[in-house]
């Protein structure tokens, strides 16, 4: 692990280093998909994510690139609801409902409480919705939207590593005390919570970034959490290249992120998934690159370990194991 010992990570130096934002409206969602998803109870059922148009997150993660799609001002009271009520119109029917606003759902700024009950309405029709939130913003706010919910309430957190140095370095602005705070919080009060844990964050080698993503998996369901999402780290933000660049940072390979996905799906402890977006740049190898996505696409659907992908490209790059 090397170290940052200049200690130039902090907020001034990620934000000096981004690109542009892209240009968003304020009254519609910049993204939305449909994709199936394993839920908690075992079926395999359609899943809709609405990315929602927000404002800026006020925390400024060292790996974060979600600022490029959101506003510099907050948006105005009815904006995130028109955006929902948006979306919805354009699918189809599902059970489940992913919003994701590139920051905090309960953060005040981003999502003002006084939309909160016009968000319930629209969503009275779902099973499970599924919201993002900083853990430090976790309180009885959530209560109070949960309250005003018809479907189950799930919380997304980014617990990105359980190393408590390299959780600092990232600019996080929490530690894994403020985690798990949050999910005994959670728990407590009958709301399932899934984390979001990174594979391979800057300063660490291929074979620690593995280690550091099976301890994390293991520290997040030690506390409370349900299911755990692997996120192979990127770059994309400014930051991440000139750490790249240093040496400091490289990207994660597909098959490292395999290794997670069979040692989390292999504790049994609840779902364990995969991001699976844009995994063609995790791999060098076009011989394999397909069969590796359509296996981690099936364990992710299965919570089953399927055989192994058999290529040369493993005798390429040997990996030291902890
Ligand atoms: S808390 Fe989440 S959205 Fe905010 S900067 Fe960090 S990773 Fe990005
Ligand atoms: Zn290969």
């Amino acid at each position: 692990m090397s170290k940052n010992d200049e200690g130039f990570i902090n907020s001034k130096w990620i934000v000096s280093n981004r690109g542009k934002k892209n240009i968003v409206d304020p009254r519609r969602p910049y993204a939305w998909l449909v994709e199936k998803e394993r839920t908690a109870s075992g079926k395999i059922e359609d899943t809709a994510i609405i990315f929602l148009t927000n404002s800026e997150c006020p925390f400024h993660c060292l790996m974060c690139d979600l600022w490029k799609n959101t506003t510099d001002k907050p948006v105005p009271v009815g904006a995130i609801p028109d955006q929902i009520e948006w979306a919805l119109a354009q699918m189809t029917e599902v059970k489940h409902l992913k919003l994701y606003n590139s920051g905090s759902f309960f953060d005040e700024r981003a999502i003002p409480e006084d939309d909160y009950k016009r968000i319930a309405v629209l969503l009275e029709n779902f099973d499970t919705v599924i919201v993002e939130s900083h853990p430090k913003l976790i309180n009885e706010k959530s209560l109070r939207f949960r309250d005003m919910l018809k479907p189950e309430l799930e919380i997304a957190i980014g617990l990105e590593i359980a190393h408590p140095e390299i959780l600092k370095m990232l600019n996080k602005q929490m530690t894994l005390e403020d985690f798990s705070h949050a999910t005994t919080f959670l728990t407590k009060n009958k709301i399932l919570t899934r984390a979001f844990i990174l594979l391979r964050p800057p300063f660490l080698s291929e074979s620690e970034g593995v280690y550091w993503a099976k301890k994390s998996i293991d520290f997040a369901f030690d506390n409370g959490v349900e299911c755990c999402t692997i996120i192979p780290v990127r770059a994309g933000n400014g930051a991440m290249e000139l750490l790249m660049g240093k040496g400091d940072f490289n990207l994660p390979s597909i098959n490292s992120l395999e290794t997670v996905l069979e040692y989390g799906i292999g504790l049994n402890a609840g779902r364990v998934f995969a991001d699976v977006w844009d995994l063609g740049l995790f791999s060098n190898c076009k011989k394999c690159i397909d069969q590796r996505i359509n296996r981690i696409t099936a364990m992710n659907l299965s919570q089953n370990i399927t055989n192994q992908i058999r290529c040369t490209c493993i005798f390429s790059k040997p990996e030291k194991g902890f």
